[in-house]
C-alpha cells in the first residue's frame, strides 16, 4: 500500500498533519520530530508507506539508498555534516517494539547536537 489512510506519518507526508518540514521531493519528506531528543532531531520518511525495515524488500533497496544519502543531503543543509574534527550526526532506525518503533512507517531519524541528548543519546 502506498497511502495508508490511518498512518500519522502517511498523513503527515500528504500534509494532512501539521508538520515542520525541512525537505519535500517526489519520493521523500523530512520533518522535525515533535519531541526532539537532540538540538537537530529531523524524520526522513519516504512517501510510500512501509512499516518497517523488516517488511523491505530487495526492490526497495535504491529507495532505502537514496533515503540514506538523503539523510546525509540533510546533515549539510542543517549544518550538522561531517567535517572532520568534532562534528557529525547519527542516524537510527528502530524496528519493532524491540528497537523501540513507535510510528510503524519507516523512517531514518538525524540526530546531532552538544550531548546529553533526552534519548537515543
Ligand atoms: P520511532 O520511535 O518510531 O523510531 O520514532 C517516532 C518518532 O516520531 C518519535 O521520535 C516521536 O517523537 C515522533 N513523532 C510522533 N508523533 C509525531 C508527530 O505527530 N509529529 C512529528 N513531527 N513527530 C512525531
Ligand atoms: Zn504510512
Amino acid at each position: 500500500m502506498s497511502h495508508d489512510p490511518n498512518c500519522l506519518f502517511c498523513k503527515i507526508a500528504a500534509g494532512e498533519i501539521p508538520s515542520t518540514k525541512v525537505h519535500e521531493d517526489d519520493e521523500f519528506v523530512a520533518f522535525r520530530d515533535i519531541r526532539p531528543a537532540a538540538e537537530t532531531h529531523v524524520l526522513v520518511i519516504p512517501r510510500k508507506h512501509i512499516a518497517t525495515l523488516t517488511d523491505c524488500h530487495e526492490s526497495d533497496a535504491p529507495l532505502l539508498g537514496r533515503m540514506l544519502v538523503l539523510v546525509a543531503r540533510l546533515a549539510d543543509k542543517l549544518g550538522v555534516a561531517y567535517t572532520g574534527g568534532e562534528t557529525g550526526f547519527r542516524t537510527v532506525i528502530n524496528t519493532g517494539p524491540g528497537g523501540g518503533q513507535e510510528v510503524y512507517h519507516l523512517h531514518a531519524h538525524l540526530l546531532a547536537g552538544p550531548r546529553p541528548w533526552l534519548r537515543m543519546g
